[in-house]
C-alpha cells in the first residue's frame, strides 16, 4: 500500500500540469468500459443483491453512464480557472480562482449500490486530475472484483488502484497520509473516518445515511404519492440512502392512502424477479430483529420473509413506539412505517428534534404548507412530491448536512470535491494601492485609512 501511495504521490504531482485532454481520455476509457461491460455489471448485481437487469440499468448503469458522459461534456468549463473582480485596495491587481488537484485520493464506498457509488466519486476524482485508491465494500464481491478488474484493465496502479477488503483494510489504508478522502457509508462510520483523517488533516467528503422523513399532507393527491411512494421506498428493497425512512401521514387521509400504497407495492414490485433480495445474513438478521419489535398488530402489510433466500416482502406498519427500532435506527430496508398526525407543526418539531435528515420529503399542494416546511427544516435535501429522484437530477448538488454527512457530490460538485480552489493574485511591480498604506504611518495616509474604514 505504501509503495503504491509513494508512486501515486509522484503521479500527482506529473498530473497537476497535465492536459485536460489527458483526463477526458481516461474517463473516455472508462465510459467505453461501461457500455462494453453492461452484461457483467447487470451480473455482477444480480449475483451480490439478487437486482433485476432493469433495476440495475436504471439504478446503476445509467447514473455511472450520465456522470462519465456530463464530466466528459463540461471538464473544459470546469476546470478552467474563474477571473474574480477588484475592489478599492487591489486595483492594478489581477485575481483568478484555479482548480488544481487536491493528489492522492481514497474512496471508501457501500455495499447498497455498489457499483455507482463507487464510480461516481471515481469520475470525480479523475475528472479532477487526482490519482486514486478505491476500497469498495466487501459486502458486495461479485461487483467489488468487477471494479478491481475494470481499473486494473483501464488505469496504471500509479493513477488508480482498487483495494478489495473489509473494515481492517480500510483502517491499514486510513494510516496513509491522503489528501482527500470521499467516504459513502454510515454516520457511525464515518466518524471513525473523519478521527483518521484528522491525524494527517486530509479533507474529507462524507455521504452518510439517517432516516430520512417523509411527509403525506391533507391537501396531497393521494394516488400519486402511494405511487412515487412506492417506488422510492421499495427500490433495491429499501436498500437506499435516500430511501423514505418512515412517513407521516394526514389522519384524514391515512386509511385510503394506506390502500393505495398497497396495492402501488403489489403493482410495482408483486413480481419476485422485479424485487431485489437483502444484501446478507447480519443485515437480514437486522431487520428481522427490528420486524420482531413490532405487534402483530401494528402489520398493515408482509409477506415473504425467507432467511435461506434472503427475501424480506414489503412490509408496511404504524402506531410505532417512538422509543422502538424503527423509529431509532436508519430502517435500511423494505420496512415503512407510518405515524399519523393532524398538525404539521407538530411533525415538523419532531424531525427537528433528531439529527439533520439526508432527505426529506412532502407531498403536497398547499404552498403554504411547502414553504413552512422547506424554511423551518434543515436537511441535505428537499424533494416536493416525489422521492429519490434529486439523487439523479444533474445540476443539484447531493450530499448531507452535519449527521447525515458534509461536503457535496455529482458532476460539477463532485469535480470541486476533489480540487483545491486555489486563490491566485497577481500584482503589478512597483506603486500598488496596498503599498500606499505601508508605515511609516502620516496625516495623508491616516486620511486614506479613515475613508476606507468608513466607505469601503
Ligand atoms: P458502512 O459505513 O458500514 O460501510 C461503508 C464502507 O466503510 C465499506 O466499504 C466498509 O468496508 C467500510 N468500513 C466499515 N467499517 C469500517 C471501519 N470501522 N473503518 C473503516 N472503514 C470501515 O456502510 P454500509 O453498510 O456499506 O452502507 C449503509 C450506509 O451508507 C447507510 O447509513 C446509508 O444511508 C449510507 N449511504 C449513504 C449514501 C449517500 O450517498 N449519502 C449512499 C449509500 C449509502
Amino acid at each position: 500500500m505504501k509503495k503504491t501511495f509513494n508512486r501515486q504521490q509522484r503521479k500527482s504531482i506529473e498530473l497537476r500540469s497535465e492536459k485536460i485532454s489527458l483526463r477526458k481520455k481516461r474517463l473516455e476509457v472508462l465510459e467505453k468500459w461501461m457500455l462494453q461491460n453492461r452484461e457483467a455489471i447487470k451480473a455482477a448485481l444480480a449475483s451480490d443483491l439478487g437486482k433485476s437487469a432493469h433495476e440495475a440499468d436504471i439504478s446503476e448503469v445509467f447514473p455511472a453512464l450520465s456522470e462519465v458522459r456530463k464530466a466528459r461534456r463540461k471538464l473544459n468549463l470546469w476546470s478552467r480557472a474563474k477571473q474574480v473582480k477588484s475592489s478599492m485596495t487591489f486595483i492594478g491587481t489581477r485575481a483568478k480562482i484555479a482548480y488544481e488537484p487536491k493528489g492522492v485520493c481514497l474512496i471508501i464506498s457501500p455495499w447498497n449500490y455498489p457499483f455507482m457509488l463507487a464510480v461516481g466519486p471515481l469520475i470525480s476524482a479523475l475528472s479532477a486530475g487526482n490519482t486514486v485508491f478505491l476500497k469498495p465494500s466487501e459486502f458486495t464481491p461479485a461487483t467489488s472484483a468487477l471494479l478491481k478488474t475494470m481499473v486494473e484493465a483501464l488505469f496504471d496502479e500509479e493513477v488508480a488502484v482498487v483495494y478489495e477488503g473489509d473494515a481492517n483494510v480500510a483502517q491499514q489504508l486510513l494510516q496513509l497520509p491522503f489528501n482527500h478522502i470521499f467516504f459513502t457509508g454510515s454516520p457511525a462510520v464515518g466518524k471513525i473516518i473523519m478521527k483518521h483523517a484528522a491525524a494527517h488533516l486530509s479533507s474529507v467528503t462524507l455521504e452518510l445515511g439517517g432516516k430520512s422523513p417523509t411527509i403525506v399532507d391533507e391537501t396531497a393527491s393521494i394516488k400519486d404519492a402511494a405511487h412515487k411512494i412506492a417506488w422510492g421506498k421499495w427500490i433495491n428493497a429499501g436498500q437506499t440512502c435516500v430511501a423514505p425512512d418512515h412517513l407521516y401521514i394526514h389522519r384524514s387521509i391515512s386509511d385510503e392512502f394506506i390502500t393505495q400504497l398497497k396495492n402501488e407495492v403489489s403493482k410495482l414490485f408483486g413480481k419476485p424477479e422485479d424485487y431485489t433480495r437483502i444484501v446478507n445474513e447480519k443485515h437480514f438478521d437486522r431487520l428481522s430483529e427490528l420486524l420482531k419489535e413490532t405487534s402483530e398488530s401494528s402489520i398493515l402489510l408482509s409477506g415473504k420473509v425467507d432467511k435461506s433466500e434472503l427475501i424480506i416482502d414489503p412490509v408496511i406498519c404504524k402506531d410505532i413506539s417512538a422509543e422502538s427500532g424503527l423509529m431509532r435506527e436508519e430502517i435500511f430496508g423494505p420496512i415503512l412505517s407510518i405515524i399519523e398526525f393532524e398538525e404539521l407543526d407538530q411533525v415538523v418539531a419532531t424531525i427537528n428534534e433528531a439529527e439533520k435528515p439526508l432527505a426529506l420529503y412532502l407531498f403536497s399542494k398547499s404552498r403554504k404548507n411547502k414553504n413552512f416546511v422547506l424554511r423551518q427544516t434543515s436537511s441535505g435535501s428537499v424533494v416536493v412530491n416525489d422521492c429519490v429522484l434529486q439523487f439523479a437530477h444533474p445540476h443539484l448538488p447531493f450530499g448531507g448536512v452535519n449527521n447525515s454527512g458534509f461536503g457535496k457530490s455529482h458532476g460539477e460538485y463532485g469535480f470541486r470535491a476533489f480540487s483545491n480552489e486555489k486563490a491566485v493574485l497577481k500584482q503589478k511591480i512597483g506603486l500598488t494601492m496596498s503599498g500606499l498604506l505601508y508605515p511609516p504611518a502620516n496625516k495623508w495616509k491616516n486620511k486614506l485609512l479613515d475613508m476606507l474604514i468608513k466607505y469601503f
